[in-house]
């Protein structure tokens, strides 16, 4: 199986990243009674770049790679957003995410404008010696686009730590020194910050725990599937266990496993790295991601990719809570179907804020090149997260609204006052 065959798209009558995006903004919008002129500007991208670069396989075949580069909006400060390497990655994708990443920076409340960039490309069907000539050749083009005070890529979907390393020492040779803060997530031996690896898992453990307590619930004891083992969902599901959550099934590109009993996240990374996925790890029964979307557990972790939880699936949702590790894994018309069946959604922009968090915290450190200790990094997460959770369950109540518009409304309404601020130019 590829990863392309596994990928479940959303179909034709669902709705699409930027679709979503889109849907989320104009809600934001009208509960702010948001004027024209500003919806017009927050609407669209500031910047965007599509790059078709030559590489050489190690066939000595040239095979010709697209990657795309959005900047949403900077009125709040530099643009930041991740890299991702998936075969299914377009532009309108690269704008919903850099759109996400606008309010997702407002809403916990760090410096940064919204970014998102990546490359059409299976990075499972390239050697490592090819991954790092893609990885090189996109970042040479995104010279001048991204900078430490411009725009500040981080990992996302089929990227990591090393990919962020070639990133830096590819702009690094260009400027002709070391320029640790232009992407972050990088290794901690090269100006990562502790605690990056984990962030976005810990800050979805931190929301979920939140969600769940207002449901009355433990996370110790808890019931937990989780969908996707890569970055986020790896370390979220090895966090929620270390905290005495029951993972009783787990599903990634390659299939699933479920165990009543619960599984043990280190021994599922095990066999992930022996044999490229989790599913067929022993003493565990197969399960597809229909099977786990639709298990009677306390919490879902979706922490794979967009449009997972659609109009078509929601009704067979029977979780308690649904934490948002990856970015818009529920669409907006699912959000209805979920709320009336007493379904709380920790939205995106809050539960996996953890990594942009951090991420921050290494552009600082980076800047001051001086370097945090890990539980004062865990700290001051702790600190972000709580504030922001804090503020969306204030805005919540006192307009009478679900979660996620109270995030986005907090968001749009801070970038929306920040562009207001500086004036238009000239
Ligand atoms: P990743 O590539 O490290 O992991 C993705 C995981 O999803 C892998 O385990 C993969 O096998 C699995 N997957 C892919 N298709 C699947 C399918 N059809 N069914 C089940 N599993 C599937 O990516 P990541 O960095 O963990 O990102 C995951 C999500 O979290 C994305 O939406 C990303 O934008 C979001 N996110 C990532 C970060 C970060 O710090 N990396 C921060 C915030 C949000």
């Amino acid at each position: 199986m590829t990863m392309t065959d596994a990928i479940s798209r959303p179909s034709v009558a669902t709705q699409s990243a930027i679709e979503s995006a889109l849907a989320q903004f104009d809600r934001a919008a009208d509960h702010l009674d948001l004027g024209g002129e500003a919806r017009a500007m927050l609407r669209v991208p500031k910047r965007e770049w599509t790059v078709n670069f030559p590489v050489t396989l190690d066939e000595g075949r040239v095979e010709v790679f697209t990657g795309y580069r959005v900047q949403h909006n900077m009125a709040r400060g530099p643009a930041k957003g991740g890299i991702r390497f998936h075969p299914a990655t377009d532009l309108d994708e690269v704008r919903a995410l850099a759109m996400w990443m606008t309010w997702k920076c407002a809403l916990v409340n760090v410096p940064f404008g919204g970014a998102k960039g990546g490359v059409t490309v299976d990075p499972r069907m390239l050697s490592p010696d090819e991954l790092q000539r893609v990885t090189r050749r996109f970042a040479s083009e995104l010279q001048g686009v991204i900078g430490p005070a411009i725009d500040i890529p981080a990992p996302d979907v089929g990227t990591n730590a090393q990919t962020m390393a070639w990133i830096m020492d590819t702009l690094s040779m260009h400027a002709g020194h070391t320029v640790p803060g232009v992407v972050t997530g990088k290794p901690v031996g090269l100006g990562g910050s502790e605690g990056r690896a984990d962030a976005t898992g810990l800050g979805v453990t931190f929301t979920a725990e939140r969600a769940l307590a207002e449901a009355g619930i433990g996370l110790d004891g808890a019931t937990v599937a989780v969908q996707g083992f890569g970055n986020v969902g790896e370390a979220a599901a090895r966090l929620i266990h270390e905290r005495g959550g029951r993972l009783v099934a787990i599903t990634d590109v390659g299939g699933g496993v479920a165990s009543p009993d619960g599984l043990d996240p280190a021994r599922l990374k095990r066999w992930l790295s022996e044999r490229g996925t989790i599913a067929g790890a022993p003493d565990t029964e197969p399960i597809d991601n229909a099977g786990l979307l639709s298990l009677d557990v306390d919490l879902l972790v979706l922490a794979a990719l967009e449009g997972q939880v659609t109009a078509n699936n929601a009704d067979a949702v029977r979780a308690r809570v649904i934490a948002e590790g990856a970015n818009g894994p529920v669409t907006p018309d699912a959000d209805p179907i979920l709320a009336d069946r007493g379904i709380v959604t920790v939205p995106d922009i809050l539960c996996n804020a953890g990594g942009v968090v951090v991420s921050y915290f290494e552009w600082v450190q980076n800047l001051q090149s001086f370097s945090w200790p890990a539980d004062q990094v865990a700290e001051r997460l702790r600190q972000v997260i709580n504030r922001a959770y804090d503020e969306v369950s204030v805005a919540r109540q006192r307009h009478g609204i679900e979660t996620r518009l109270a995030a986005h409304a907090i968001a749009v309404a801070r970038v929306a006052d920040a562009s207001q601020v500086r004036g238009l130019y000239p």
